[in-house]
């Protein structure tokens, strides 16, 4: 009992705050950051994010088997050497659990956390024209105003499920991959149906396969994977990271894919060298490479199809030498697109995977799905029974996480009205008649073909800086034209033109989504060249972006503060197995 207790007290709870200077939306990997950089400027901020937690796709996205693509040592976060030295990634490629964990630990460390709204989903979005200030609401009935907002949403969040016949009707348990249940999925003597062969089907489907009673794989598009040949990372290795991070992180801003890749060769054509030397070439790319190294072989890969399809057939090859049944194994060949057109698996296993028993390969190209049954699915050549269904099915990529927002401009167009041909913006971070709203990893940027977590914080940084200018010069708006939205509509084309992209139906281009406009959505111009382009102009920023005085007094509130909540001792930080995970004072989901 309390000295306090029968003393009159006010119950009432705290006024909630209203009307911030930033909204930022997601807190991912983009979202943590911008929450961090920007209070730098001194303003108020608020996060909202529809997850209970922090990581974003690394939140959503807990299937078994999900792991970056991309090494963790360059896949982390640049901005503070003490996170980046102490940081210890047990694996060359994290699991989701290491993910969530560092996501958790760098949301913790720096004091993000507190400014974040968890389990909360932005639902609509409005301009208000004559106050300059966007109104935002949530589906927990929040109304909040704030003078910018940063969609920080994720090019891969908007889940796609197919609008397949008697969906509902299925009689037992199903799951989209990136909405996984945190306790998991027993499949211990269960019948599974998997439906989706891109990363996500070949990353699920070894995991699934090897505790499922038997696994249906439901295959439209054959798709070209490499062996991740994943493992721990060695000590040698991580010095050698540790001891040259700041030259590695320099090297990767002025590369396209905002990563380095040691061992790629921009200077070689396929055709410079021999038959034997390239086998060669390949067979130890093949062997010991890390992933997207393999694509680094050659310069031409990407860009001259007779180059990329002699690459394409060593993959063939190998298949056929991995895949014991010769109709499976031929069947599994992809044949649709050239090589890296759509985004190039990783694996662990997964071709191998097909030699198993209890795994049945299903072709839904020549004879597609019909309908889904109260016990399996049909397609035009027969029934499938199961116990459980996966859809591996993909996303509404790039545009669906703004367009399923409800957005409405400065004249109230909707978002998803000016967006009905396709996304137009420029540079990939404004659109036109939505002022003050930046997009990060938006449509006409290089998005998911650069290395997300640098790329994410040079977009952030260069934010800070117009944001900065604006408040210092008193600017309440900036937005652009749709003549600056045009010009940089064709240069995203143009580079798309250059390579081989558009020969794929893929994401990349609307084409996974029936009725999507078909517009390539991915700057692959490349990271370096976008980092040029936002550095054009200096201070004032690069031509296109429009600023506007509405107010001559300056709205800077407080000096630029340091980082909140930082402890002053750094703590120890390791992800990986139970036991070994410290440094994060949440624990991961599952
Ligand atoms: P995805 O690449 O769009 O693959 C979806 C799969 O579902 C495709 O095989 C697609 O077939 C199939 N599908 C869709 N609708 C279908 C229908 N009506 N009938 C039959 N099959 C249908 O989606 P994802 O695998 O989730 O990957 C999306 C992106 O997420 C990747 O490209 C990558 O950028 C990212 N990702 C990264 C990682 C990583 O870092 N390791 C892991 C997973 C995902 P079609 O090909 O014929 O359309």
């Amino acid at each position: 009992m309390t000295v306090t207790q029968g003393l009159p007290r006010d119950s009432s709870p705290e006024p909630q705050e209203t009307d911030f200077d930033i909204v930022v939306i997601g807190a991912g990997f983009s979202g943590m950051y911008a929450l961090y950089k920007l209070r730098g400027l001194g303003l108020r901020l608020k996060g909202f994010e529809a997850g209970d937690g922090p990581g974003g796709t690394w939140y959503w996205n807990r299937y078994p088997g999900a792991r970056v693509d991309i090494e963790s040592m360059i896949y982390s976060y640049s901005f503070d050497d003490t996170l980046q030295q102490e940081w210890a990634w047990p694996e060359h490629f994290s699991p989701q659990p290491d993910l969530e964990v560092y996501a958790n630990h760098v949301a913790d460390w720096f004091g993000i956390r507190d400014q974040i709204q968890f389990g909360t989903r932005v639902n609509r979005l409005r301009f208000d024209d004559a106050t300059s200030r966007w109104h935002v609401s949530t589906d927990r009935g929040d109304e909040v105003t704030a003078r910018f907002v940063i969609a920080a949403t994720g090019s891969l969040n908007a889940t796609n499920i197919p609008d397949f016949k008697g969906a509902e009707s299925f009689g037992g348990q199903w799951y989209h991959t990136s909405k996984w249940p945190k306790e998991g999925v027993d499949f211990a003597g269960q019948r599974v149906g998997i439906i989706g062969t891109g990363s996500t089907g070949i990353q699920v489907i070894p995991v699934v396969a090897k505790e499922a009673a038997h696994l249906t794989v439901f295959q439209r598009t054959a798709n070209f994977s490499i062996p991740s040949r994943n493992r721990p990372i060695d000590p040698v290795y991580e010095r050698d990271w540790k001891q040259n991070y700041g030259k590695y992180r320099e090297m990767m801003k002025s590369t396209a894919s905002a990563a380095v890749l040691m061992g790629q060769r921009m200077d070689r054509s396929v055709f410079d060298v021999s038959d034997e030397e390239r086998e060669e070439i390949l067979e130890r790319a093949w062997e010991s490479c890390s992933g997207f190294k393999f694509t680094g072989s050659f310069k031409d890969i990407r860009t001259n199809i007779e180059a990329n399809e002699i690459v394409a057939e060593f993959v063939r090859r190998k298949i056929r030498q991995i895949v014991k049944d010769p109709a499976v194994a031929e069947l599994l060949c992809p044949k649709t697109h050239p090589l890296g057109t759509k985004r190039l698996c990783l694996d662990s296993g997964y071709y191998e995977t097909f030699n198993r028993p209890n795994v049945t390969l299903v072709n839904v190209r020549s004879n597609p799905i019909t309908e889904i049954t109260p016990t399996g699915l049909r397609t035009t050549a027969g029934e499938h029974e199961f116990d459980i269904l996966i859809y591996a099915t993909g996303f509404d990529a790039m545009t669906g996480s703004m367009t399923r927002m409800n957005v409405t401009g400065a004249d109230g167009r909707r978002l998803e009205d000016k967006w009905v041909n396709g996304p137009t913006n420029y540079l990939g971070f404004l659109v036109a008649g939505f002022p003050n709203l930046f997009m990060i990893h938006g449509p006409g940027s290089p998005s998911v073909l650069a290395q997300m977590i640098m790329s994410a914080e040079w977009q952030v940084d260069w934010l800070y800086d117009r944001i900065a200018h604006m408040l210092d010069r008193g600017y309440q708006r900036v937005d652009t034209t749709e003549q600056w939205e045009d010009s940089w509509g064709r240069e995203v084309e143009a580079a798309a033109n250059a390579t081989l992209y558009k020969r794929a139906d893929s994401w990349y281009l609307g084409a996974n989504i029936p009725g999507k406009p078909r517009v390539f959505m991915v700057y692959v111009g490349g990271f370096d060249k976008l980092h040029a382009a936002l550095h054009r102009g200096g201070a004032a920023g690069p031509r296109g972006f429009r600023l506007r005085v509405r107010d001559s007094r300056k709205v800077r509130s407080a000096p630029a503060c340091g980082r909140g909540g930082t402890p002053s001792t750094p703590r120890p930080c390791r992800a990986g197995a139970a036991g070994s995970r410290r440094g994060s004072s949440s624990s991961p989901g599952r």
